[in-house]
């Protein structure tokens, strides 16, 4: 394995962990949890989480749950937690048998519930949703209290449990947490905890009509599971004092602790699921696993590998502060890795025809070629050469500018582990002037080897033969976006897709080995970039290949970093 996972890694949630074992204030435990909810895929944002949690749990020998943190029926299902356990499994991680759902603790968050409403903490309210708003106040005036606030224990309670039984219509009710309608923090001003939603949830069916609101759900769940250090993105700071004070009321001994990290952004793409879900349903993608899509089903289908997700996610780190991740180091952490394991390959996407006219017609040579130029222990393979070949029809120019480094006229270029080809004439459309053919000659003397002469080519391309080419269907993806960041933009978001972002080319001629290609098998196609085997589309002898990134490293560009070829 290539990846740089690094298990000394450093940040200020780590901090916080050290320090806790330090003064054992979780006696010495470490527990996190990845909390999903199951009405999408996963993306890249929620691999970073997945890093975060589980990377911690090993690091420090403690656990990591994967709970379904499934307390909202709407958008909810089975398809949505079996992706989910799929992307963290290629991910890399195992929660073992701590698979746990929220809605297997709706009972007891009830019971919580009910405890509440005993204390005297919590109360049923029957102002509509629009009048609790008002009540609520604003940033700068306090809230005012509700007129149902001082409802008796034994009311409320009977109310509650009615809410339970279906006798009311959704909305009429909800229960409130009674905690201060003038705290600065609007957060604690009496929120609802529990409200009537009338809707069939993909687990619990029909038992329930009332539904716990998240605020109240997770921090029960996190106790329930017994868990340290709850780690969630940012949005989530000014809900803290709330997470506080339910475990403060709610549960005896050990509490645990919320802490929060910068959520991932990443330019040209969304990763908001709401907005994901938007792609998928207006179509404007193939699916959740389209290969454009910033989904780990997506990368995955793209070709991107869980070693290079995870080096990406190790070297964004986690901040307290939200930024724009550049979507070309993700690219770079990518062709880093697939530059030390995928082996090479050649094929042409936009065939020319070469003749080579001194080559007899009926010969047929097997020419050695590396699969790796670094790495000799990945093996040669050999790739047949013949009279007529296929070349990339850009490196072929009529009338090429000096610094071109391709064939044309008057030029020498070596074939890619063979010969030197010399330009001998070219055939053109006569209607259109586009030109079809190319002649060459070749010379015997320089089979993968210099000129005896010392001359010097005009450059080096590869080449697939004609006789022996297998054709195949190559999709080149570009970013999802124009705009680098469509999440901050006002306009409609789909006016903002690039148009561009999908090239289907058919046919490319890849060389004959390639029929052996499997889904997921990726290779570096000479002097063209990543390319996987579609995992949907392959089939034996069939493959249709996804660029999974260019060659072109714009990453490394910029920063000076050099790749690892
Ligand atoms: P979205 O905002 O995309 O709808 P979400 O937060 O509603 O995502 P959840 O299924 O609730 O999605 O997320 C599960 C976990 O993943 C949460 O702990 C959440 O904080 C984390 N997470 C979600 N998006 C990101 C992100 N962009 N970067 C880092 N962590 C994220
Ligand atoms: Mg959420």
């Amino acid at each position: 394995m290539t990846h740089r996972d690094d298990p000394q890694q450093s940040d200020f949630i780590r901090e916080i962990i050290d320090n806790d074992l330090q003064t054992g204030k979780h006696g010495n435990r470490v527990a996190t949890r990845f909390p999903p909810e199951p009405n999408g895929y996963l993306h890249i944002g929620h691999a970073k989480s997945v890093c975060l949690n589980f990377g911690i749990a090993s690091q420090y020998k403690g656990t990591c749950n994967l709970r379904m943190d499934d307390t909202d029926p709407a958008g909810e299902s089975l398809e949505f937690v079996e992706s989910i356990q799929n992307d963290i499994r290629w991910l890399g991680f195992d929660w073992d048998d701590r698979l746990f759902f929220a809605s297997d603790y709706f009972e007891k968050i009830y019971q919580f519930a009910v405890t509440l409403i005993r204390s005297g903490k919590a109360y049923v309210c029957s102002l509509s949703a629009d009048e609790i708003r008002q009540y609520r106040g604003t940033l700068t005036e306090p809230g005012k209290n509700s007129p149902y606030r001082d409802r008796s224990v034994e009311e409320n309670l009977d109310l509650f449990a009615r809410m339970r039984a279906g006798e009311f219509a959704d909305g009429a009710h909800v229960l409130r947490a009674k905690i201060d309608m003038a705290s600065p923090n609007v957060t604690m001003r009496d929120p609802v905890i529990y409200r009537i939603k009338r809707s069939p949830h993909y687990r619990t069916g029909d038992d329930w009509i009332i539904y716990p609101m998240y605020d109240f759900a997770h921090c029960l769940s996190d106790s329930v599971e017994n868990i340290t250090h709850s780690i969630c993105t940012l949005e989530f700071e000014n809900n803290r004092p709330l997470y506080d004070w339910f475990v403060n009321e709610l549960i005896e001994g050990h509490r645990p602790q919320q802490i929060e990290f910068a959520r991932l952004n990443l330019s040209y793409t969304m990763l908001s699921k709401r907005r994901l879900i938007e792609l998928v349903e207006g179509h404007h993608v193939s699916g959740w696993d389209d290969p454009r899509m910033p989904t780990v089903a997506g990368m995955r289908r793209r070709g991107y590998t869980p070693e290079a997700i995870r080096d990406f996610c190790a070297r964004i780190g986690v901040a307290k502060k939200d930024n724009l991740v550049d979507i070309a180091l993700l690219e770079h952490c990518v062709r880093d890795d697939l530059g030390e394991r995928a082996p090479r390959a050649m094929a042409v996407l936009r065939p020319l025809r070469v003749v080579i006219d001194n080559y007899p017609d009926d010969k047929t040579e097997e020419v050695e070629c590396a699969n790796h130029p670094q790495k000799p222990d990945m093996g040669t393979r050999k790739v047949p050469f013949s009279r007529e070949i296929y070349i990339e029809s850009d490196d072929f120019m009529e009338d090429p500018p000096k610094k071109y480094k391709r064939l044309g006229p008057g030029r020498e270029v070596r074939l890619r582990n063979c010969y030197i080809i010399k330009f001998a004439s070219m055939v053109k459309d006569e209607a259109t002037g586009r030109i079809t053919e190319i002649h060459c000659t070749f010379d015997p003397e320089t089979k993968n080897a210099p000129p005896p002469d010392g001359r010097k080519v005009d450059g080096v391309i590869h080449w697939v033969s004609v006789r022996h080419a297998l054709s195949a269907q190559v999709r080149l993806y570009d970013r999802l976006f124009k705009t680098a960041d469509p999440a901050g933009s006002e306009d409609d978001f789909t006016s903002l897709l690039n148009p561009d972002s999908l090239e289907t080319v058919y046919p490319c001629y890849v060389e004959a080995g390639l029929a052996a290609a499997k889904p997921e098998d990726r290779y570096q196609f000479e002097r063209l970039g990543y390319f996987c085997a579609d995992m949907k589309d392959t089939a034996p002898g069939k493959p249709v290949f996804n660029r999974i990134v260019s060659l072109r490293d714009s990453w490394a560009k910029m920063t000076g970093e050099a790749g690892r070829k």
